[in-house]
């Protein structure tokens, strides 16, 4: 997701980012928040902070509830799984009971409608709904870092991406190969 905090520097680090589409990164939020890297359900303001933008109504419970959801199930979503009609269920009910407008959203000479929601609950699962209207639960993998636990929406052309950060796993999987093929070479 493309973070929008006007000349202000993000507060959130880059891993609160990596999962290319916002309910990925929300669901990654809860292993990061056991990192203490972060906590964006801490309170109104760090969800608002974390969301970019205000809302009128922030149900922090609900969040949490919500997200253990999605992080529970991020790895399970497939076609037929219960993991994913539980989720399915749980969206349909938050979307039929939230407010939320189309607005016009120009990008280059390209248009799109896009919902606004009201509440940071709705954008989540409106971001889930559009997710499984339009993505790819095949392209939703775990970082290949064997000790990380977050997951990312591979959106690369080849669909080859590994890492949830090249700047952490990436490279700390680059340097632990390094290592045991420096270290046999020099047991031969
Ligand atoms: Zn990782």
């Amino acid at each position: 997701m493309t973070k929008n905090l006007e000349s202000e520097a993000d507060p959130w680090p880059e891993l609160f980012w990596v999962g290319g589409v916002l309910w990925v990164d929300f669901a990654n939020s809860q292993s990061l928040e056991r990192l203490n890297l972060g906590s964006v359900l801490e309170s109104r303001d760090s969800v608002q902070s974390w969301f970019g933008r205000n809302f009128d109504e922030v149900n922090l419970e609900e969040l949490a509830e919500l997200r253990s959801l999605m992080a529970e199930g991020v790895s399970k979503f497939h076609v037929g799984s219960p993991e994913l009609a539980t989720a399915i269920e749980r969206v349909n009910v938050i979307l039929r009971s939230s407010a939320g407008y189309d607005q016009i959203r120009q990008t280059g000479d390209h248009f799109e409608v896009a919902r606004v929601y009201e509440s940071p609950l709705a954008v989540v699962a409106g971001s889930f709904a559009n997710f499984l209207a339009g993505g790819d639960f095949g392209r939703v993998r775990k970082c290949a870092e064997p000790t990380c636990t977050l997951h990312f929406f591979d959106e690369s052309k080849a669909g080859r991406r590994k890492w949830c950060s090249m700047s952490q796993c990436g490279n700390r999987a680059k340097a632990t190969n390094h290592y045991r093929k420096t270290r046999s070479a020099g047991s031969n």
